[in-house]
């Protein structure tokens, strides 16, 4: 689209445009967006499936494109999802949908701001700020993610943002001279900006530095980390580790926060040779 043309249309109906055209280019495979499998239905419209779920005949129909939000917000198990592009959207059902417009109404449930993101992403026209530009603009409790080291916010990156746990292809550095350096996923949506789980992360991640400074034991634990392999010993006595919600990162047995132990405490416990 010309940026003339692209000055005159709103960029949330550029955008819509833009991400029909290419999924009606995929026909009749579709295309895999996130979690979701999108295909043009076969007289006209759209179909929305969990893409486990491509060849499953047995789905709960729903035709209100609306019907996505309710969708997105609880987990198989019934818990809510604070990040939606956490690899762990139910299945078990298929959205009709009429139009583009239909599309883009409930892929923006599925995966807020993800259509926009994509479409400016794919035009080179998407700005990224980086986690210390994104650090600057914190208040509150979340100031102290100021004082993060590039270490601490690049193990805190590998532990919430790899694709194991979120599906946005990262695009943010540390700063524009300090890379990441992590794998940044595969998938289509990018991420152009650390996002308030993230932050929340980092914040729990630069305690744990602070303590790591200050209250380290004689073997070199600090409370915290003692704290979560009593509650990982203690799970695994009972034959099954529940974890935590996704945003609880003060709970031990939080996901992220044993990726983060993952990149943090076992070098510390098995020190290579
Ligand atoms: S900051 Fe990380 S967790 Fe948040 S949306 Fe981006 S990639 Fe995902």
């Amino acid at each position: 689209m010309s940026e003339t043309l692209s000055n005159k249309v709103p960029l949330a109906a550029e955008s819509r445009a833009a991400f029909a055209a290419w999924v009606d280019d995929s026909a009749p495979e579709g295309r895999v967006f996130g979690q979701v499998l999108v295909r043009p239905a076969p007289q006209a419209g759209y179909s929305l499936r969990h893409v486990d779920d491509a060849g499953a005949m047995d789905l709960r129909l729903y035709l209100d494109p609306r019907a996505a939000w309710e969708i997105a917000k609880l987990t198989e198990n019934g818990e809510y999802r604070p990040l939606k592009s956490s690899p762990n959207l139910r299945r078990g059902w298929e959205l009709r949908v009429d139009d583009a417009r239909g599309l883009a109404t409930a892929m923006n449930y599925l995966y807020p701001a993800g259509i926009v993101h994509w479409h400016l992403y794919r035009e080179g026209r998407l700005e990224v700020t980086s986690f210390r530009e994104n650090a600057a603009r914190q208040s509150g409790i979340y100031k102290r993610i100021q004082s993060l080291t590039d270490r601490g916010a690049k193990d805190a990156a590998r532990a919430c943002c790899e694709d194991a746990v979120c599906l946005k292809k990262i695009l943010w550095d540390i700063d524009e001279t300090t890379p990441l350096e992590m794998d940044r996923g595969g998938g289509e949506i990018p991420c152009p900006e650390p996002c308030s789980v993230f932050v929340s992360f980092a914040r729990r991640v630069r305690l744990f530095e602070r303590e790591e400074k200050r209250d380290l034991d004689a073997v070199g634990l600090s409370p915290s980390e003692k704290e979560d392999l009593a509650a990982l010993v203690e799970a695994a006595a009972t034959g099954e580790v529940a974890f935590a919600r996704e945003a609880e990162f003060e709970k031990p047995l939080n996901e992220r926060r044993m990726r983060y132990r993952k990149l943090t405490l076992v070098p510390k416990l098995r020190p290579k040779a």
